[in-house]
């Protein structure tokens, strides 16, 4: 008789804030024996795990000492194959810059079946912080998510990008800040776009910074704000509540003091 393989389980834990989990991926995390976790997710969300799963943190920050991809990969078949429910839990969505692509390849090669439990990507949770619409009837007809951070180190969409019109969600972008504008502005989109940058997106130390492309890098630094954030450029950002900043958030509202 064959051994019972349960489905190895690719599940987003959301932005940040341990309520806006799924109730799906809640029930995934209860019933999981082994739960293999990255560091951006929020440790709340395991108080659905039982108290008898094995929980192992395989976090991969930029620039930090990080677990190795491969490493990752034979630990999920390794665990699924000893019959045990593997869950998987990553930050946001898996499907949006979680390397999930290889995760479910290396999972199918090795014979396994794989599950996907979405979750809310970084970029609506930034949106939400902003209370902006990321598409508009006037203002942006579609919407990109972008890496600041490509694999290879270049950009070649970035021309294109600047050309669109569509709001821009750039993950993984506040070390290249610099490079990114100049980037943009220099393919032709304008210097005075508006764009936001919301640090913990959802979370209680949620901070937003609203800027213009120009000014951007030098704002930036000059603020508190730093990583994991998530830039939002443009016309849509034009529309953000600086209202409800002041209730929420640290506010360092740059965009009024430069209209
Ligand atoms: N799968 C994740 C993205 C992982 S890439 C998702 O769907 O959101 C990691 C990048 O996501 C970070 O560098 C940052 O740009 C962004 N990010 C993740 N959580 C965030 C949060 N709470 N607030 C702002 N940006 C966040």
């Amino acid at each position: 008789m064959k051994p019972l393989r349960y489905p190895v389980l690719l599940v987003g834990a959301g932005p940040g804030d341990p309520e806006l989990l799924t109730i799906k991926a809640a029930k995934a995390i209860a019933q999981a024996n082994v739960i293999l976790i990255d560091d951006l997710v929020n440790e709340a969300v395991l108080e659905h795990a039982n108290p008898k799963a094995r929980v192992q943190w395989v976090g991969k920050r930029g620039g930090c000492q990080s677990t190795p991809q491969a490493f990752i990969e034979k630990l999920m078949v390794h665990e699924a194959n000893k019959g045990l429910r593997v869950v998987r839990l990553k930050g946001g969505d898996p499907l949006v810059f979680g390397r999930a692509g290889e995760e479910i390849m290396a999972l199918r090669q090795a014979g396994l079946e794989v599950q996907i439990i979405n979750g809310i990507t970084s970029a609506v949770a930034a949106a939400s912080a902003l209370q902006i619409s990321l598409t508009h009837r006037d203002h942006s007809p579609g919407l990109v998510l972008a890496t600041g951070h490509p694999a290879n180190g270049v950009d070649k969409g970035w021309a294109e990008l600047a050309r669109c019109g569509y709001t821009i969600a750039v993950y993984m972008g506040v070390a290249r800040v610099s490079q990114l504008c100049a980037d943009l502005i220099g393919h032709g989109l304008a210097a005075n776009t508006p764009v936001a940058v919301v640090q913990h997106a959802s979370c209680a130390h949620q901070q937003i910074l609203v800027s213009q492309l120009s000014c951007l890098p030098d704002d930036l630094a000059a603020s508190t704000l730093g990583s994991p954030a998530l830039m939002l450029i443009g016309q849509v950002v034009s529309q953000a509540s600086v209202a409800s900043f002041m209730q929420d958030s640290q506010v360092i509202d740059l965009l009024r003091q430069q209209a």
